[in-house]
C-alpha cells in the first residue's frame, strides 16, 4: 500500500513581527539610556540570535560593536542536555569593554550560565544580558537576564532566528508548532 505524505505541522504565532518591532526598539532605547555613549559590544550565540542580533544592534543609537560566538550544547532535539563547548571564539577583544550578551532565548539558563563565565575570564568591564525570550518556568541556573523582550509559557518556539532541527529559523514571527 502506498504511504500517506505527512501533513504539513500546523504553525500558531505566539509573538508577531509588529510587536516584536516595536519591543526590540523600546529595548534599544532603553540599553542606550543605560549605557550612556559608552560604545557596547554586543556578543550574539550563533545560530539562533543572529536574527535579534541584526535587530538590536540597529535600534541601539550610537556606538555598538558586535561578534559571535559559537557554543554547542551536546546533544540534539528539544532540551539541552547540560554540558556546553564553544565551537567558534570570538576575534574581538574584550578586555575593558561592555559586554552584552545577545540570545534567542533562555530556558533552563545553562548556557548563559557557561558563557558569562568563559566571557567573565577575559576581563570586560561588564557583562550583561538581552534575551529575546525568556522561559522562567524552566530555569535549572539562576541567571540575572537584564533586557527580555518577551516573558513566555513553557512551549517549543521556532522562528525570528530559532529552529526545529535547523528549520524555521526564517519565520518572521515566533511561532508554535503544533503537535
Ligand atoms: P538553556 O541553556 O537556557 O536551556 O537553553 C538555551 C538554548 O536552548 C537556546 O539558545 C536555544 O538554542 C535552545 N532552546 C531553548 N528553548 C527553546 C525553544 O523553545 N525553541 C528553540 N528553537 N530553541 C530553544
Amino acid at each position: 500500500m502506498e504511504e500517506k505524505p505527512a501533513a504539513p505541522p500546523r504553525i500558531r504565532v505566539l509573538i508577531s513581527e509588529d510587536q516584536i518591532r516595536e519591543r526590540v526598539g523600546e529595548l534599544g532605547r532603553q540599553i542606550r539610556a543605560d549605557y550612556g555613549d559608552r560604545p557596547i559590544y554586543l556578543i550574539a550565540i550563533l545560530k539562533g540570535a543572529c536574527i535579534f542580533l541584526s535587530d538590536l544592534a540597529r535600534a541601539i543609537p550610537g556606538p555598538v560593536r558586535f561578534d559571535f560566538m559559537g557554543i554547542s550544547s551536546y546533544g540534539r532535539g528539544k532540551t539541552s542536555s547540560g554540558e556546553v563547548k564553544v565551537t567558534k571564539d570570538l576575534d574581538l577583544s574584550l578586555e575593558g569593554a561592555d559586554v552584552l550578551i545577545v540570545e534567542d532565548i533562555v530556558d533552563t539558563g545553562v548556557t548563559l550560565t557557561y558563557l558569562a563565565h568563559v566571557l567573565q575570564q577575559r576581563r570586560p568591564r561588564s557583562i550583561q544580558i538581552a534575551a529575546l525570550l525568556d522561559k522562567p518556568s524552566r530555569r535549572l541556573r539562576p541567571v540575572q537576564v537584564r533586557y527580555v523582550g518577551f516573558t513566555i509559557p513553557d512551549e517549543f518556539v521556532v522562528g525570528f532566528g530559532l529552529d526545529f532541527a535547523d528549520d524555521y529559523r526564517n519565520l518572521r514571527d515566533v511561532c508554535v508548532i503544533e503537535e
